[in-house]
């Protein structure tokens, strides 16, 4: 087992694509680690990097105390899970999984026919290792069909297989639940928990899907235009986003963003005017142009709630539509010239077309500083 590092890791592609800026990321034996961001953020570089797929154009990729940047990708003990996972079509599942080990044995081929009885021996290893997997995946009663006598759900599966057999020192994993069906995706992404949680295997996962790095990292990594944003536990990101960015990117619905002035301890966004929570740093800025992060959650009919209503945390809007999904109810309010979403108790009585007042919680309350974009804490 290992982990694995990015010590100053630069990739330019081209004369000026820096699809990975400089990055700094540890990732600890046995971690299940999720690198996150949108499309283009760098993400996919990093793990092929870690592959050996793709070169480093600076910096140092450790897997435990190597520096592995000049060791070739089949020595680097690593299994990689990819969205388009090919199976080979003429094998059953049984040889799909057992390929790889197979072709490992072979270097010692000579060896092996020199020496009949080990040559046994490996095959019932290898036969051991399949069937453990298989059972692990809850395939077992598949190794003897072909791809194309299986769900996406059972391929992928195999795909795992595949990578369970070979015990690495790392999983790498792309995008491996992206061709699944969404039913299919939130069970996967459990088996795969589970699977992380009995291999205690090195892991390090790649989406664009912000629910799956919440549900399935024991860290986060979340990147943008090949830098990194923060890293720290799913909970820490949700409640402590660093910058606007990554506030706006975690989180559904999204955190609401309004722009504001603070002024005499107040935010002022013009029809939506708060007090600065009480030792706020922000309190003493005044004059200074930020936004307010509130997330969908932190917003309350005003007559159904918990929390304290006082004129320093309440604010009047419309309702423009209300959507009710059973546990909560989505809200689009519009005060003056800004919109939000709330997501409300169901028990509220609020009805789409009037306007009502609505309290929020001021502890959760995110403030960003408009000339940097990071929290002003
Ligand atoms: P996606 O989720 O779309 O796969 P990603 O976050 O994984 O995105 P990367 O695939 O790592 O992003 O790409 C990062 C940047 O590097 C993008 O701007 C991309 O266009 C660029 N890029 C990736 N591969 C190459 C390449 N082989 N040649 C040139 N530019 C590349």
């Amino acid at each position: 087992m290992a982990g694995v590092a990015f010590k100053n890791v630069t990739k330019i592609f081209g004369k000026d694509v820096r699809a990975v800026d400089n990055l700094n990321l540890e990732i600890k034996d046995q971690e299940f680690m999720v690198l996150v961001g949108p499309s283009g953020c760098g993400k996919t570089t990093a793990l092929r990097m870690i592959a050996g797929l793709e070169e480093a154009t600076s910096g140092d990729l450790m897997i435990g105390e190597v520096r592995v940047n000049d060791v070739p990708p089949k020595d680097r003990d690593i299994a990689m899970v990819f969205q388009n996972y090919a199976l080979y079509p003429h094998m059953n599942v049984y040889d799909n999984i057992a390929f790889g080990l197979r072709l490992r044995e072979l270097k010692g081929f000579l060896w092996q026919i020199s020496h009949m009885g080990d040559a046994k021996k490996i095959k019932q290893d290898i036969d051991r290792r399949v069937r453990e997997a298989a059972a692990m995946l809850g395939i077992e009663q598949l190794l003897h069909r072909r791809p194309k006598e299986l769900s996406g759900g059972q391929r992928q599966r195999v795909a795992l297989g595949r990578a369970i057999v070979r015990k690495p020192k790392v999983f790498l994993m792309d995008e491996p639940l992206s061709n699944l069906d969404a039913k299919l995706r939130i069970q996967t992404r459990a088996e795969l928990i589970r699977l992380h949680r009995t291999l205690g295997i090195t892991t390090i996962y790649v989406t664009h899907d912000q629910v799956e790095a919440m549900t399935m990292g024991q860290r986060i990594a979340v990147m943008k235009d090949g830098v990194l944003q923060q890293c720290d536990e799913p909970e820490t990101v949700y409640n402590m986003p660093a910058n606007k960015f990554v506030a706006g990117f975690i989180g559904a619905p999204p955190m609401n963003f309004l722009p504001a002035k603070i002024a005499d301890g107040k935010l002022d966004a013009g029809a939506f005017k708060i007090a600065v929570p009480s030792g706020h740093p922000a309190s003493g800025m005044s004059g200074k142009a930020v936004t307010v992060g509130i997330r969908p959650e932190d917003i309350y009919d005003a007559k159904v709630t918990k929390i304290p209503v006082t004129a320093d945390n309440t604010f009047e809007a419309k309702v423009d539509v209300l959507e009710k999904l059973g546990a909560e109810d989505t809200a689009y309010l519009v005060a003056g010239e800004l919109h939000m979403i709330a997501s409300l108790d169901p028990a509220t009585r609020i009805e789409a077309g009037t306007t009502a007042n609505f309290a929020v919680d001021l502890d959760r309350l995110h403030i960003f500083d408009d000339a940097t974009e990071m929290a002003i804490r």
